[in-house]
């Protein structure tokens, strides 16, 4: 007689099934072959020379993909959030004075991360889709006096790229550190991280990159780590301490290297691949890309009548793009159109934005091309034919 109290369960004899579908919506976005076979290669310790060249690698992979020589560049092993835990955890101690810019779901999910480890948070808002001018951003400053600033690149609930020239310097100008989430923006839109004086910047692998979803890209400045590296208390998280990360990393120089994590192998594979990728094509070569096929998906949904959620072209996205509820449809039965009858991904809106933003269009990587974008103006198109518009 079996010990067992929990049985077997029958689900897990039969064979894992998972379907092909085309990621167009805000992340993850499709895997390529080529990066999904990096990641199959043979498992080997995470303390391995091997796997400290692959580790090497995707550090100057980083480096060029972020237009950074800092040292400290590496990649948190998680997704996006971590890289966000990351940032806040290490250069924000209790009672810190930060300032967050919110104009979506990302500046709310940072600003809480800072109170939970008892930041004080002041913030400042404007409506979803909105950005702020570095005039407002001065005052904001000059009135609070934060240690830290926070703002979105991309703004994937609301499809804004913010712009972020001259904020670093005024950031520095009131002796602030000026941190900047890139997780939807980049690869496909410029971000020069040393020559605009961002001192802490993050991505994820899963949107352009086209790696999956599990590492996420961070780059500190000279001045974030000086600020981290004389902190008075530790930071609540070990996982996330970025002394021990940047020495399992090799970003502090030391010829010793200690075990912190058990790196994930496997999805540095991928991360490596993927930036090899990034490199081939060239990163100025990415960002026009992705300009000029947002650009032709954008006149296509307007043929359609459909309505941008950001009115100003220069601050869109080129990674995700918002539409505004076509009037009498329900969004849910739009995307779920879309996904049973062309097996395609789009999804609704997200956070502050929901309600007002419908639909939101994820066209990153390998899937920023005319031939994806024409495919989400077809299932679209049908859509529009095909699901129920009320009458009013
Ligand atoms: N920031 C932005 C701008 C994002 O778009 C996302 C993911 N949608 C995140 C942060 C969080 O990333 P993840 O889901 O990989 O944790």
């Amino acid at each position: 007689m079996s010990s067992l109290i929990v049985p077997v369960p029958g689900n897990l004899r039969t064979p894992l099934r998972v379907p092909q579908r085309h990621m167009f919506g805000p992340g993850p976005s499709n895997v390529p072959p080529r990066i999904l076979q990096a990641g199959a290669n043979p498992v080997i310790g995470h303390m391995h020379p091997e796997t400290f060249q692959v580790m090497a690698d995707i550090r100057s992979g980083i480096q060029y993909l972020f237009q950074t020589r800092n040292q400290v560049t590496f990649a948190v092993s998680g997704t996006g959030h971590a890289a966000m835990e990351c940032a806040v955890f290490n250069s924000v101690e209790a009672g810190d004075h930060i300032l967050v810019a919110v104009n979506g779901i990302w500046g709310e999910r940072l600003a809480d991360m800072a109170q939970r480890i008892g930041a004080k948070v002041k913030t400042i808002v404007t409506v979803p889709g909105g950005f702020f001018t570095n005039a407002q951003i001065e005052e904001a400053l000059s009135e609070h006096r934060p240690a830290l600033f926070f703002l979105a690149h991309g703004e994937s609930s609301t499809g804004v790229l913010h712009p972020l020239d001259g904020i670093g310097q005024l950031c520095h100008k009131y002796d602030c550190l000026f941190l900047v989430d890139a997780v939807a923006s980049m690869g496909g839109a410029p971000v020069y991280m040393d020559q605009q004086e961002i001192d802490i910047l993050y991505t994820g692998s899963q949107k352009v990159l086209n790696a999956p979803p599990g590492t996420a890209p961070i780059s500190f400045s000279d001045r974030a780590c000086r600020k981290i590296f004389n902190r008075k208390t530790k930071p609540v998280s070990f996982l996330l301490d970025l002394s021990w990360l940047s020495n399992y990393w090799g970003c502090d120089g030391k010829a010793t290297r200690m075990y912190h994590h058990t790196g994930p192998v496997s999805a540095f594979y991928s991360l490596r691949e993927s930036l090899a990728v990034l490199v081939e094509e060239g990163l100025e070569h990415s960002w026009e890309r992705h300009r000029k096929v947002t650009e032709y998906f954008h006149a296509g949904l307007q043929r359609m009548g459909l309505q941008l959620f950001v009115e100003d072209k220069s601050l869109r996205l080129p990674t995700v793009t918002t539409i505004v509820a076509p009037h009498g449809y329900d969004w849910k039965e739009i995307t779920a159109y879309v996904m049973k009858t062309h097996n395609l991904e789009i999804s609704g809106g997200l956070g502050p934005s929901a309600g007002k933003v419908v639909l939101r269009v994820g066209l990153m990587g390998c899937n920023s091309s005319i031939s994806s974008a024409d495919m989400v103006l077809a299932a679209l198109g049908d859509a529009l034919k095909h699901c129920h518009k009320s009458k009013v």
